[in-house]
């Protein structure tokens, strides 16, 4: 098969990684990639949201199949743009229609979806301009700190929990009527606050029947300790010790499979990835977001562990026929740790060559932030690359990789030292 890989991050590397391996796959494509997928795929300078050249491009190659990273195309409308247009109707789209991509697209849309299957979630209300002062008032009658999230895709910053009553109201104004995420949060959705450990399960579905990929724990904060800002993700282990069998079946009664039946009451066409945000509250998992698509780094150590042929599974995806496949899984711990560059997730430089790539043994580098520039690797973004490990136990993945990044080097480099220690 000639297939298509839409995005350029550590999470498009590790699909390539994985595609590649399979013999049903004879051609892959990345747009626009990084120099990871270069060196094992076909990289080509198309945006992903550039919905006309991706047409152009799939009816020239002959690609038989798209795969889809990020969010943005899928919120935009890729499959929907395939399954209405004549030449294209025919070749799969692994990703969730546009209707359902409004789980990730609107907040308001999430929660509506999740109280109409009585799936468990934060009660919540929601608001716009003209009803600020309600908002205020229903504000009041919550405890505590307060959860304000903006209705719309804000690049992973439109989540506020604010202690102060009277701050959470300013902010509300600023969302609502000062657009402090532009038209993201022209719709606020105002939520309980839940207290418990979270956690994020994954799940690869065909609209009728689905598998429940391995557990990951990402680490969001970029200092040590869990402090600093929030960014993408600094790392990343799996399985996650702390899940047990008695959890992961409240999580597949309770919601994976509503969620999946969900799809099917409402009539949205879902074929790909959903990854469900969970807080555990004593023993009970309640829902906190949906994703449609793969988290990025927890995709760099979820499908290392997947045994399966990936392209296998996503045919059997395009074909409503996931009942039929059996999901091997490596009982390895898998852990990987990003590198980032000095300064992000504020202000950094982009451009430093990367040293040291050949001299990685027993661990797998998946690159996000990196280009080639005159045969050398140099860093292009925040998140630059991340160290995938096994181990007969997640701290002996961990320190796998901690032993592989010490051999690289690029100016600023940073990763956290402490990925895994609140598991020990
Ligand atoms: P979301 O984008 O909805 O996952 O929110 C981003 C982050 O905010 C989550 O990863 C949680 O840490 C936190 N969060 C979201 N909703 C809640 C909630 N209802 N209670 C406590 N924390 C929350």
């Amino acid at each position: 098969m000639t297939i298509l890989l839409l995005g350029s991050g550590g999470r498009e590397h590790a699909f390539a990684w994985k595609m590649i391996q399979s013999p049903l796959c004879d051609t892959l494509f990345v747009a626009p990639g990084n120099a990871g997928t270069a060196a094992i795929a076909n990289n080509i300078n198309i945006n992903p949201t550039d919905f006309p050249a991706i047409k152009d491009f799939v009816l020239k190659e002959k690609v038989e199949m798209v795969v889809v990273g990020p969010e943005d195309p899928l919120v935009k409308g890729i499959y929907d743009f395939f399954l209405n247009d004549a030449d294209l109707k025919e070749i799969p789209v692994i990703g969730p229609s546009t209707i359902g991509a409004q789980l990730e697209g609107s907040k308001e849309f999430a929660k509506e979806f999740l109280f109409r299957h009585n799936i468990p979630t934060a009660a919540y209300d929601s608001f716009t301009a003209e009803t600020v002062e309600q908002g205020c008032q229903f504000l009041e009658t919550l405890q505590p700190p307060y959860v304000l999230k903006a209705d719309g895709l804000a690049a992973g910053k439109g989540v506020l929990i604010i202690q102060d009553l009277a701050e959470a109201k300013e902010e509300l104004r600023n969302m609502l009527v000062h657009q402090k995420f532009g038209s993201a949060s022209a719709k606020v959705v105002i939520e309980e606050f839940l207290d418990g450990i979270e956690l994020s399960c994954f799940v690869l579905t065909d609209g009728k029947s689905y598998k429940i990929l391995p557990t990951a724990k990402d680490y969001k904060r970029i200092g040590e300790g869990d402090t600093g800002l929030n960014t993408g993700g600094m790392g990343a282990v799996s399985p996650v010790p702390y899940v047990d069998a008695i959890l992961m079946e409240k999580i597949e009664s309770r919601i994976v499979k509503p969620t999946i039946n969900g799809f099917q009451k409402d009539g949205i066409p879902y074929k790909g990835f959903v990854f469900i945000g969970l807080i555990n509250v004593k023993g009970e998992p309640i829902v906190i977001e949906y994703n449609v698509r793969m988290g990025d780094p927890e995709t760099e150590v979820v499908i290392p562990r997947l045994k399966t042929d990936l392209v296998e599974l996503f045919l059997a995806v395009a074909n409503e026929k996931l009942d039929q496949i059996a999901l091997e899984v490596d009982q390895r711990s898998a852990t990987t740790i990003m590198v980032v560059s000095g300064g992000y997730p504020e202000e950094f430089e982009k451009g430093k060559v990367i040293t040291g790539l050949e001299n990685i043994t027993d661990s797998i580098v998946f690159h996000a932030g990196t280009k080639l520039e005159n045969n050398q690797v140099v860093s292009n973004g925040g998140r630059v690359l991340t160290v995938t490990s096994y181990g007969d136990n997640f701290e002996e993945a961990i320190k796998k990789s901690y032993q592989n990044i010490a051999k690289l080097q690029f100016d600023k480099m940073y990763f956290r030292r402490d990925i895994g220690n609140d598991l020990k």
